[in-house]
């Protein structure tokens, strides 16, 4: 079973003693003394430590990283062979030395045999991990990597490299799968794209992963805090059959759909995870990825949300793999949904796209009017803006029947989509004298930080014209605030933003989701 693991990376041995203690509150299942941290020490305080550290509960690993691999130990060579022989004697169930020392210091290679009683298992006191670090990239050669060090006399054979594409951390899924069936193995990379390693390597068997203290004491680049690992990735829920699911866009660290999804399979005690997953801007980047999780035996991507700027690549990767795409979203030009469906007896899934975005907003339309779709379509509806959100919205208004008018700054724009989907292009200028049963804000006056600003005037709402605004940050937007005044029915963005991960969630796992936890995650993030 593959454990969560803690780098305790304290200057002072005190500093260490009581990070371990924090580690282990925080559901630590190993942790990594990082002795390469140390400003100093001595024999005492070395036994004290790892005296606190063999009291911990969960298996100990000592690690003094050199420069070139990542870690901050500068000093002599003889001290370091002494550390690790010190803690090697006073309990560390594990020795962590870079293969490159390994093959180049014949003394460490002897005194860390005697040590670890290398080529005799029956004696084996404390078990030696050989590693290897690519700072800079992850090369294309893994398994012949992984199957160098496994040559050696070692326990557990370790990989990080950093990812330079998400690629590359599909590759370390495949190559740490290979290597775990031989040998204990520990592969990741580094990085923000290598999340994809960090959290899935449990379903790939590794020994164990790395996860900060908390954040802002990561020991490498892209390591996720204990906390996040457990509340927000489930690692607790993860195993082999885990269904995988994520975010795909560039960029996607501060999305919210993670915590959203996440949460919701939580709730419904779903056997799934939600990833971010940073691919680059072209289709080829886009492509790769799709094509590398779906033939990664045991991967079981089951389905994307799929954000700016993939959103066309989307239809154009469903289309040539013959999968089937919502009409209105080839309509619209822009999907924002993967589903990937497994077919019973045949090697190929199957693949759709579908786009929830205008699903989302005419269903919050709907809730906040208190009408269905068929009455949606007897409505004259008023549309701020002509960017991708009012295209994807009018061209729902449209095949609802609305009768739609669209108001936007650039005239051509306005034209040019009124034209596409046969409604009327407004003047901009004109838009606090509409006449209409509901108006949309699809502009992004108003939204943070410029929460000031409002597309209309207050004079233009009465309380017969519902108001529903797409900006959902801030929640209630001033337009909203003054409509709400007017007595206007409002609605927000944050109804758009969750209806439409419903819809996703509950296109993916078949089940009713749980929208009130949904709504609560994306209005305690937006609080905050
Ligand atoms: P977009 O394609 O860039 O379009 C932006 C639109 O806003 C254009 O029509 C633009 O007019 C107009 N605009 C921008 N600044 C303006 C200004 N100062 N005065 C007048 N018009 C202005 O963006 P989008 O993807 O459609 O997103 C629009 C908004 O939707 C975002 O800001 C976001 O708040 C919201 N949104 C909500 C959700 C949700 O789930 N609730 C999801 C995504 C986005 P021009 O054509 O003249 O430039």
């Amino acid at each position: 079973m593959t454990r969560l693991c803690v780098p305790i990376t304290g200057e002072t041995s005190r500093q260490m003693i009581a990070d371990i203690e924090t580690a282990a509150n925080a559901g630590a299942e190993m942790i990594e003394l990082r002795l390469d941290y140390l400003s100093e020490w001595n024999n005492d305080s070395m036994k004290e430590l790892m005296n606190k550290a063999r009291q911990f509960g969960g298996e100990v690993i000592a690690t003094c990283r050199i420069t070139d691999e990542g870690g901050n130990y500068k000093g002599d060579e003889n001290e370091r062979i002494t550390l690790f022989e010190l803690a090697g004697q006073s309990g560390a169930d594990y020795i962590d030395v870079e293969y490159e020392t390994w093959k180049r210091s014949s003394e460490l290679r002897e005194k860390i045999r005697a040590l670890c009683s290398l080529y005799d298992s029956s004696r084996s006191a404390c078990k030696l991990i050989l590693s290897k670090h690519n700072l800079e990239s992850t090369p294309t050669d893994l398994n012949a990597l992984f199957s160098e060090l496994t040559l050696e006399p070692c326990h557990v054979v370790k990989l990080a490299c950093k990812a330079r594409t998400i690629t590359d951390s599909v590759r370390m899924l495949e190559a740490l799968k290979q290597s775990a069936a031989i040998r204990p193995t520990i592969g990741l990379c580094m990085g923000e794209t290598g999340i994809l390693t960090r959290v899935l390597s449990k379903k790939f068997g590794a020994l164990l992963t790395f996860a900060s203290l908390e954040s802002g004491r990561e020991s490498a680049p892209g390591q996720i805090s204990i906390e996040q690992m457990r509340s927000l990735y489930r690692w607790e829920a993860i195993n082999a059959e885990t269904l995988v699911y994520g975010v795909i866009g560039c960029p996607v660290a501060h999305s919210m759909s993670p915590a959203i999804h996440n949460a919701a399979f939580e709730a419904i005690d779903y056997n799934g995870v939600y990833l971010p997953m940073r691919v680059e801007h072209d289709y080829e980047s886009f492509a790769d990825f799709i094509d590398g999780c779906r033939s990664l035996e045991g991967m079981n991507l089951r389905g994307c949300s799929v954000t700016i700027p993939h959103k066309k690549h989307l239809l154009q990767y469903v289309e040539q793999h013959g999968g089937d795409i919502e009409p209105l979203a080839l309509r619209i030009g822009a999907a924002n949904t993967l589903c990937i469906e497994p077919t019973d007896g045949e090697s190929v899934d199957r693949l759709g796209a579908l786009n929830t975005d205008y699903r989302g907003a005419l269903d919050a339309l709907c809730e906040g009017i208190g009408c269905d779709r068929k009455r949606l379509g007897k409505l004259n509806v008023a549309v701020l803006g002509a960017g991708g959100v009012s295209r994807a919205i009018v061209a729902g208004l449209h095949d609802c029947g609305s009768k739609v008018s669209i108001y936007n700054r650039t005239a051509s724009k306005a034209q040019a989509l009124a034209d596409e989907f046969d409604c009327t292009a407004r003047p901009w200028q004109e838009r606090d004298n509409l006449q209409a049963n509901a108006v949309i804000n699809c502009t992004s006056i108003g939204m943070w930080p410029k929460t000031e600003n409002t597309p209309l005037h207050s004079r233009a709402l009465s309380k017969r014209t519902a108001v529903f605004d797409t900006v959902y940050n801030p929640i209630e937007t001033r337009l909203l605030h003054e409509a709400r005044r007017q007595g206007c029915k409002t609605v927000d963005g944050v109804a758009m933003f969750v209806n439409q991960a419903v819809a996703q969630f509950e296109r993916w796992t078949g089940r009713k989701a749980p929208v009130e936890i949904m709504r609560q995650v994306v209005t305690a993030r937006l609080s905050s």
